[in-house]
């Protein structure tokens, strides 16, 4: 029986953050973030009180404009639009997820592909079918990568089975994986796949990005398989003090089989934030430089 080792994000993030403040101090003037939350959601609150910490810390400079939940989609428009014309802002998030009565991929259309610094429009993710890996990439699948590369795991050759296709993980996480420089041979699956156990048991690497509390166990892994758990689910738990706790998509008895694991919380968490750092200089590197 094995124990996996463990893919720390937290310490690959904090290896990035230094190579991020050496890259921030070289350029002229610091990079602008700017990050519109709408609404009191308290989890996007935290999320967002996290990222404008870690722009503080990093030398980024960063902007938090808070609208109220019933905000009109035409006033969020015009604001995207005056943050896309304002030369001051490299970088320009909107915090999922807006409240229903807003088109969130209408308005995250309307950034300009130049700040779109969670690489989410059409532009970025196209650019990405094409192969072109220099530009804007989604941070989730960006940063499993390198957290992948930091601890030298080998993807050229190896099966790699994505749990999940959205445009936010999943799909660009597959297209990464695929991509030349990666040359992982990539499995994607979803919600209709059949007989999803038996395809997961044939990789080398999962990444499960379903969102359903450990739905992937020991009896789905190969031995030796490398686990990257991108879930983030909320689960009942009488012995914490609040009364829940967090758990990732795969079950805690994926150690005993696998070689890697990534934990919940402290794995791939970490290391978005990071990512939406280096997109943010990398958007003021590259609209500078134009
Ligand atoms: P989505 O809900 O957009 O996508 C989930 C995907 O999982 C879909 O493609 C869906 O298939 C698939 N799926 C659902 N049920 C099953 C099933 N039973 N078997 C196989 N596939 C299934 O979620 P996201 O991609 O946005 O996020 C996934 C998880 O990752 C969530 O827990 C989220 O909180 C977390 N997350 C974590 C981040 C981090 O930084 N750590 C960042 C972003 C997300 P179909 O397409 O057929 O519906």
């Amino acid at each position: 029986m094995m124990t996996a080792q463990i893919l720390d994000g937290k310490a690959c993030a904090s290896q990035i953050e230094k190579e991020i403040i050496a890259e921030v101090s070289k350029i002229s003037r610091p990079p602008h973030l700017v990050v519109v939350i709408v609404g009191g959601d308290p989890a996007s609150k935290v999320y967002v009180g996290n990222k404008i910490k870690t722009c503080k810390r990093l030398g980024i400079r960063s902007t938090l404009i808070e609208k109220e939940a019933n905000i009109s989609e035409d006033l969020l428009k015009s604001l995207i639009q005056e943050l896309n014309d304002d030369d001051d802002v490299d970088g320009i998030l909107i915090q999922s997820p807006l409240p229903n009565h807003l088109d969130e991929i209408m308005l995250t259309d309307l950034i300009d592909p130049l700040k779109d610094v969670d690489g989410f429009h059409p532009i970025n993710l196209g650019r990405l079918v094409q192969g072109r890996t220099d530009g804007l990439i989604p941070c989730t699948p960006f940063g499993i990568i390198r957290l992948l590369n930091y601890y030298q795991i080998p993807l050229q050759g190896k099966q790699a089975v994505v749990i999940g296709r959205s445009r936010i993980v999943g799909m660009p996480m597959s297209l990464l994986l695929a991509s030349q420089g990666c040359n992982a041979t990539v499995t994607i699956t979803h919600s209709k796949t059949e007989d999803l156990a038996e395809v997961v048991k044939r990789a080398d690497i999962v990444i499960a990005a379903v969102g359903r509390a450990e739905m992937i166990d020991n009896t789905w892994i190969k031995p030796g398989c490398v686990v990257v758990d991108v879930g983030i689910n909320r689960v009942d738990d009488a012995s914490h003090e609040r009364g829940w706790k967090l758990s990732g998509d795969a079950h805690p008895n994926v150690s005993s089989t696998a070689s890697w694991v990534s934990p919940v919380p402290g794995g791939v968490g970490p290391m978005t934030v990071m990512m939406l750092m280096q997109n943010t200089v990398t958007a003021a590197k590259i609209r500078r430089q134009r």
